[in-house]
Order: structure tokens, then C-alpha cells, then sequence
């Protein structure tokens, strides 16, 4: 454990310790460290308490915090521990269980408290814990050990950090994303819908929200088609047999959606590397047309826990914009420059390329992968060496790896600072294996070729869900659904508006004419909240001088004649500027 989660970890004690204070009838049961903070799950046996009493275990915590400068530790038996927490079954229930894996049962106090734990603990918390570097933040309910045929718990939630300091600045990072939450945005622009007859986790795109879509799409395929990729399509189901020799169907298990043919037994696709593998497969390449890259925005689908859908960013149908490079092991290095470029190029457009980096995911212990380890060393290194050559800003991180071998994943942060990992590059030696894949090399024999998989975006609908909290819905022009509204201030100037409109659709803009009878002020009011990159005034003036005046989000142009805003917009929406 780093020295933050032992810290988060033994805020989870103090926590219990506070409980145990001011609630004694409650019932510990666990608490670990969590990426913002820890938890600790309660049986309070009575009324759950209140947010606002999360105030008072928060003052509790810090008057008992002085005291903890020490945590001692003693190995008990089973029996001893049993005794000890004689009338709280979930602490029984663990102790049973560690008495069967033969490990040992420790006991940590500190303050004066006394827990059930494995240890990870700060040494002196009184020292290393500021005051005023955690808070409570949250009371939620939680079934125990997250089954929902147990008993509900009652789980309070910390934040907690190195400094106060840091604790604030996450406050308001949160309070930012709240209002940035792309689902309330979603609704108020109306880019997407979630029918209950269709199911969650299904999302619905309105023509607003298909227009982003197309966009992002098209960006990606104009960043490939000069880069050697050639489109191919796949359907959206297949045979069980692909993915039982391919390692999906172990590896997704019950995530799977099987559909039942007449005849024959289907899984919709989870990955659409097999596919790509088949259409390789057919063309018997020879090493002169090596490397073959394949590029398709495709639908794949994961039978996700209803739960745990959410908007755009946790969906069951997941479009990855996806591709599969077929190449020798000599052209790795050259390939992954190749993808790197076109990412560092699509995250600076989107204005995300600031601080970004790159995890260079391995295999763990205790993980499921296919293939040897000889194999697995060989396709780590490829990766290493790309990276270095390609002076990607890297970390190596154990147990991220994908089944079939290691991946550089790329991490880039938001407006507000939240890290998100979307772009990947994977290196597989062990799908082409359990496909027979080959090419035909100088000597006319059959070789083994290197799989590359990569996704840019990652998946569209996340991908088009963390856009709009990075924008805020406000999108730049190119991506902008609506990219200018214009607004005749009366009656007398409505067909000069409707005039400007054509002139701008005509030029490739996504213009709209506000003919409705409302006063300029509550036109200029409803483009605003719909977040419109540009209006066009039209009044006397305009009407006269065949101009209009022009607003942009951040800046007045006053009066320009049509043909420039149509130039200006033009150039700006070819130029996918921010
Ligand atoms: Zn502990
Ligand atoms: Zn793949």
C-alpha cells in the first residue's frame, strides 16, 4: 500500500472508532481505502443515521485523532478473535473464513480501538494525518459483501488526501462535474435518450447528438485513410466457435450475449478482433504487403450489470473505433509511431493533449492471459521499445494488461482535470497463434504475424460523453450541432434572415433561423442555452448594409458582411479549431 492508502485505510479505523462512540449498537463489518478516500460498511441495527449527523462522526474523528499515535498489532486464534467480537456475525463470518485459508488473524488497535484487520496502517496517525486533509462526504446503502441476497449495510463514505489543500481542490473539481454532468447536458441539448423499452445502457442519439457522433467518426477515418488503413465491415453476431478459439468467450463468461439461431448458436460480438482475423485470414498476404491495417468504427456488446449503467459512459452496445494491424515484428516500432501520431493529433484537436500519459499496462499475478511467457516478454519489449523510441511519457503498471498481451494505454485529462483513459495500442503474438494466422514470407514460407490492436477514441459513446463534460456542451463549431442561429429582430427583417441562412447552409454551415415571435433578448437567451457557437443579429441596420452582426461564446464581432462570417465560420469548422 502507498503511504496515502495507508493513510485513507486507517481513516476507515478512526471512522469505525467514531461510530462505535456515538452509535455503539452499530456493527462494524469492513472498511478499505478507496481511490478518493475509504469507506466503512455498518450494521447500525437501528435507523441508519442521517447526512447531517456525518458532521458529528467527522468533529468525533478529529477529537479521537490526537490520541492515535500509535497502531500496536497481535496474532489471535480463531477462538480468542470469536470472542472478542462475540456479537457481530460479520466479523465471525470473516474470522471463519481466514481460519479456513489457514492464514493468521490479527487484531490492530489504536486509540484505544480495536479491529479486525491484515494491517497497511499509517505508523503514527496523529503525525501523519492532517486535521483537516479528510472529510466525510456521503452515506449510501450497500449490501454485505456486495450480494443483494445479504443484509443491507449502511456504508459511509470519506474523502481524504495528502493536504488540505488537495482535499478542496478536489471539492471543486467535483462540483464542476457536476455541472458538467453529461447526462443532464445530454437531456437540456438533447443529443441522446434512454428509452425504458429499449433498456439501460442502451443509449438512444438524438439528430443533435448523431451529428457529434458523425463528426468524431469522420475525424477519425480522415486521421487514416492517408496513413495505408483500408475500411472493412463486420456483422454484429457470430458463432459461438470464434470466440471459444479465440479466449473471449472464457474471458467474458456470463458479459456475453448468446443469441439462439434456428439451428445455430450465436454470441453477439464482445470484440471484433476475431472478425478482422477472419478477413486477413482469406487474402493470403505475402510479406510485400505487409503491414495490413484495417480500420471499423464497431459495435460490441457486454451484458454489464444493470446497476452499473450510466448514460453514455457505462453502456451495454460499446462502438470502439476500432482497427487491427497485421505486420512482422520488425515493423512494431514503425507502426506504433504511426498510431501515436495520429492520437497525439486527435487529442490536440480535442484540446486534451496537455499532460497526458501513458501506461504501459503488463500482465499482474493471479490474472487471466493467454499464451507463454516467453511470448508474453517478447510482445512486452516490442511495446517498451516503441515507447521509448516514440519518447512517450510512460509507466509501467502491473495487471492492466488485455488477456492476449500488453497494451500502452493512454491517459488524458479533461478541462476539469479528471484523468480519463481512452486511445490504446495493443501488441498480441497470441490471437494470430490460435487463429493459424500467416503470411508468407522471402523464403515462401509460412510466418506468424504480429497483431496491433488500437482504438483512438476508445469507445464512442464514452468517448462522445466525456466531450461533453470536457466542453461543457460547448462544443467547438466543427462538433457543435447547431454552429449558428440567426435572429431577426422583427417581423420586417425575417425574409433577410431567412436569406442569410441559405447563404450560410449553402457554404456547409449547420445554421437555424429563429423566426419565432419572441423579443431579441429571449432569442439570444434560448442560443445561449443550447450552447449555439454563433448568432447572427439581423435588424434595420443589417438589412440595409446585407450584413449581419455577429456573437460569438466569448466574443462580440459587430456588424460583418455575410460573405465574411460565412468565410470566417468555414475556415474555422475546416480547421476543427477549439
Ligand atoms: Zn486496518
Ligand atoms: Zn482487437
Amino acid at each position: 500500500m502507498s503511504p496515502i492508502e495507508e493513510r485513507r485505510h486507517t481513516l476507515a479505523h478512526l471512522l469505525a472508532a467514531a461510530v462505535a462512540e456515538l452509535h455503539p449498537r452499530a456493527l462494524p463489518t469492513i472498511g478499505p481505502a478507496i481511490e478518493t478516500g475509504f469507506y466503512y460498511d455498518f450494521d447500525y441495527r437501528s435507523a441508519s443515521p442521517k447526512e447531517e449527523e456525518l458532521a458529528k462522526l467527522e468533529d468525533k474523528m478529529r477529537e479521537l485523532l490526537p490520541a492515535w499515535t500509535e497502531f500496536t498489532h497481535e496474532a489471535v486464534t480463531a477462538d480468542v478473535a470469536r470472542e472478542k467480537f462475540a456479537d457481530n456475525t460479520y466479523k465471525i463470518e470473516l474470522i471463519n473464513e481466514i481460519e479456513a485459508a489457514g492464514e493468521s488473524i490479527t487484531l490492530y488497535t489504536c486509540g484505544g480501538f480495536t479491529d479486525l484487520c491484515r494491517g497497511g496502517h499509517a505508523k503514527n496517525p496523529a503525525k501523519e494525518i492532517e486535521p483537516s486533509s479528510f472529510k466525510l462526504e456521503r452515506i449510501a446503502g450497500a449490501y454485505w459483501r456486495g450480494d443483494e441476497n445479504n443484509a443491507m449495510l449502511t456504508r459511509i463514505y470519506g474523502l481524504a488526501f495528502d493536504s488540505n489543500k488537495e482535499l478542496e481542490a478536489f471539492e471543486l473539481m467535483q462540483e464542476e462535474a457536476r455541472k458538467r454532468d453529461h447526462r443532464v447536458l445530454g437531456a437540456q441539448l438533447k443529443l441522446f435518450t434512454i428509452s425504458p423499452l429499449i433498456g439501460s445502457g442502451l443509449p438512444l442519439l438524438q439528430p443533435n447528438g448523431a451529428i457529434i457522433r458523425r463528426e468524431i467518426e469522420e475525424y477519425l477515418w480522415d486521421l487514416h485513410k492517408h496513413k495505408g488503413y483500408h475500411r472493412v465491415w463486420t456483422p454484429h453476431l457470430a458463432k459461438e466457435a470464434l470466440y471459444q478459439t479465440s479466449g473471449h468467450a472464457d474471458k467474458f463468461g456470463d458479459e456475453l450475449f448468446r443469441v439462439s439461431g434456428k439451428d445455430e448458436k450465436f454470441f453477439m460480438k464482445p470484440m471484433n478482433c476475431p472478425h478482422h482475423m477472419q478477413i486477413f485470414a482469406d487474402n493470403h498476404f505475402s510479406y510485400r504487403e505487409m503491414p495490413v491495417r484495417y480500420f471499423e468504427p464497431a459495435t460490441v456488446y457486454r451484458d454489464e450489470k444493470t446497476g452499473q449503467l450510466s448514460g453514455l459512459t457505462r453502456v451495454r452496445a460499446i462502438t470502439q473505433d476500432d482497427g487491427h494491424l497485421f505486420c512482422r515484428v520488425g515493423q512494431i516500432n514503425e507502426e506504433v509511431s504511426s498510431i501515436t501520431s495520429i492520437i497525439k493529433e486527435f487529442f490536440s484537436t480535442m484540446g486534451m493533449l496537455d499532460g497526458y500519459w501513458v501506461r504501459l499496462s503488463l500482465r499482474g499475478p493471479g490474472g487471466q492471459y493467454l499464451g507463454d511467457d516467453k511470448v508474453w516478454e517478447e510482445a512486452q519489449m516490442a511495446l517498451e521499445s516503441a515507447a521509448r523510441t516514440n519518447e512517450l511519457p510512460y509507466r509501467a503498471v502491473e495487471g492492466e494488461a488485455a488477456f492476449y498481451g500488453p497494451k500502452l494505454d493512454f491517459m488524458f485529462k479533461d478541462a476539469i482535470g479528471r484523468e480519463w483513459q481512452l486511445a490504446t495500442i495493443q501488441c498480441d503474438f497470441n490471437l494470430p497463434e490460435r487463429f493459424d494466422l500467416s503470411y508468407i514470407n522471402e523464403k515462401g514460407e509460412k510466418e506468424r504475424p504480429v497483431v496491433i490492436h488500437r482504438a483512438i477514441s476508445g469507445s464512442l459513446e464514452r468517448f462522445m460523453g466525456v466531450m461533453i463534460e470536457h466542453f461543457a456542451g460547448a462544443f467547438p463549431t466543427w462538433l457543435a450541432p447547431e454552429q449558428a442561429r440567426v435572429l431577426p429582430i422583427s417581423d420586417a427583417h425575417k425574409e433577410y434572415a431567412h436569406f442569410v441562412v441559405t447563404e450560410l447552409k449553402a457554404a456547409g454551415i449547420r445554421a437555424t433561423l429563429d423566426d419565432s415571435n419572441e423579443t431579441l433578448g429571449k432569442k439570444i437567451r434560448a442560443a445561449k442555452t443550447m450552447k449555439v457557437p454563433y448568432q447572427l443579429v439581423i435588424g434595420d441596420a443589417e438589412v440595409a448594409g446585407k450584413s449581419a452582426t455577429l456573437e460569438g461564446r466569448q466574443e462580440k464581432f459587430g456588424a460583418m458582411p455575410i460573405a465574411d462570417i460565412v468565410e470566417k465560420l468555414v475556415e474555422e469548422i475546416r480547421t476543427r479549431s477549439l
